[in-house]
C-alpha cells in the first residue's frame, strides 16, 4: 500500500502515518519528493486498514497498488507529471528536444555545439564527460574537465545541461557544477547503489532503458530512484538488443505508448543510439514524437566524422535545424508544441 501525502503535510502528521503502518506490524518506506511525501507500507498489506489511514490528517490517499512499481505508477497519480528542468518544462504540451554532442571534446567544440543547439531552437544541452566505451583503450571522455567546458559553454547560450553519471564517487562534483539533468545510461540501469544515490537528490533524472531490459525492470529501476526520494525522473527509450544487426539498436515505439500509460513520469527517446547512424535519425525521430514521446535525446557534433565518439550518428548543425522543423510540424499534428 502506498500513503500520498498532501503537499501540505507536515512532519508531526508524516510521523503519525508511520508510526500508525508500525502498529499494525509493518514496515515504512518514506519517500520525500520535492513535492510530496509518499510513505510505501512494507509487509503483509492484508493487516493494513486503508479507510482507517485516510482518516488521518495530511493524508491525501491511501491505496493498495498491485503493481511492483508503486511512486512510479500512473495508478495514483492520474495527470502526466510535468518535470521542471531549471525553468524548462518536460513532460507537458511542449516537446523538449536535448541535442548535443556524445562527448564533450574541446572548448571550441562545446561553443561550437552550444551555438548550433541554441540556433536550432532546443532548450537543452546533452554532452558526456565520462563514457562508458566497450574498449578500454578507447577515448574515455574528459572527465571533470569536461564538465566544466560543459557548463560553460551551455551556460553562455542559457542551456541547461544534461550529462550521463557512471560512478557514485562523481556524484559530488556533478552537485557541484550544478548538473541540470543526471543521465543514468543503458549499461548502470541497474547499478541499483547507483539508483539509490541519484534517489537522494532532487535532481532531475534521466533513466535510460537497459539494451536488454523488459519494461518491467525498467519501471522497478526507477521505482528505486523515487523510493529514495526522487520523483523526477524521465524515461529515455535509446533502443535494444535484437538478432537485427542492420543498425546499432531496436528502436521500441511500442515502449511509448506501454509506458505513458504505466507511468505518469515523462518519456523520451534517443534516435540516436537506437539507429547508430546519422541518416536514420530524422525518421527515428519522426515515428517517436508521432507515437506520443515527450522528447528527444539528439547527438549532434558541429562536425561529425571529426566526433571522438559516435561520429557515425551525430547530426550537423544543418541536419538538426531541419529536424527541428520536421519535428514542429509533427507536432501541431498531434496537438503539441516544440518552442
Ligand atoms: C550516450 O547517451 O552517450 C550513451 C552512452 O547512451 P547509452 O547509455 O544509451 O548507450
Ligand atoms: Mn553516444
Amino acid at each position: 500500500m502506498i500513503i500520498v501525502m498532501s503537499n501540505t503535510a507536515d512532519e508531526a502528521q508524516i510521523e503519525a502515518v508511520i508510526k500508525q503502518i508500525k502498529k499494525q506490524g509493518l514496515d515504512a518506506n518514506i519517500s520525500r519528493g520535492t513535492e510530496r511525501t509518499v510513505i510505501g507500507a512494507i509487509g503483509d498489506e492484508r493487516k493494513l486498514d486503508g479507510e482507517l489511514l485516510e482518516a488521518l490528517p495530511g493524508v491525501e490517499q491511501a491505496l493498495h497498488i498491485v503493481k511492483p512499481y508503486k511512486i512510479v505508477a500512473r495508478e495514483w497519480h492520474k495527470e502526466d507529471t510535468v518535470i521542471n528542468i531549471s525553468g524548462v518544462p518536460l513532460g507537458g504540451k511542449e516537446i523538449q528536444i536535448i541535442a548535443g554532442p556524445c562527448s564533450v571534446e574541446t572548448p571550441e567544440q562545446m561553443a561550437l555545439s552550444a551555438q548550433a543547439v541554441k540556433d536550432a531552437g532546443c532548450r537543452l544541452m546533452r554532452g558526456g564527460a565520462f563514457k562508458p566505451r566497450s574498449s578500454p583503450y578507447t577515448f574515455q571522455g574528459t572527465g571533470y574537465e569536461g564538465l566544466a567546458m560543459l557548463r560553460e559553454a551551455a551556460d553562455k547560450q542559457g542551456l541547461p545541461i544534461v550529462t550521463e553519471l557512471l560512478d557514485i564517487r562523481h556524484l559530488d562534483k556533478f552537485m557541484e557544477y550544478g548538473v541540470d539533468v543526471i543521465q543514468i545510461g543503458t549499461r548502470s540501469m541497474q547499478n541499483f547503489e547507483l539508483l539509490k544515490e541519484v534517489g537522494k537528490t532532487n535532481v532531475p533524472i534521466i533513466l535510460k532503458r537497459g539494451m536488454s531490459a523488459t519494461i518491467s525492470e525498467w519501471l522497478m529501476a526507477a521505482e528505486y530512484i523515487a523510493a529514495s526520494g526522487n520523483h523526477n525522473i524521465i524515461f529515455c527509450e535509446r533502443g535494444i538488443r535484437s538478432f537485427e544487426t542492420y543498425y546499432r539498436n531496436v528502436m521500441d515505439v511500442t515502449a511509448i505508448p506501454v509506458l505513458k500509460k504505466a507511468t505518469h513520469l515523462p518519456v523520451i527517446v534517443d534516435p540516436s543510439h537506437a539507429g547508430g547512424k546519422a541518416w536514420m535519425v530524422p525518421a527515428l525521430s519522426r515515428a517517436a514524437i508521432a507515437a506520443g514521446a515527450d522528447g528527444l535525446l539528439v547527438e549532434a557534433h558541429p562536425v561529425p566524422c571529426e566526433a571522438w565518439c559516435d561520429a557515425d550518428q551525430a547530426l550537423n548543425p544543418t541536419e538538426l535545424v531541419d529536424l527541428m522543423g520536421q519535428l514542429r510540424g509533427i507536432a501541431k499534428v498531434i496537438g503539441r508544441e516544440i518552442q
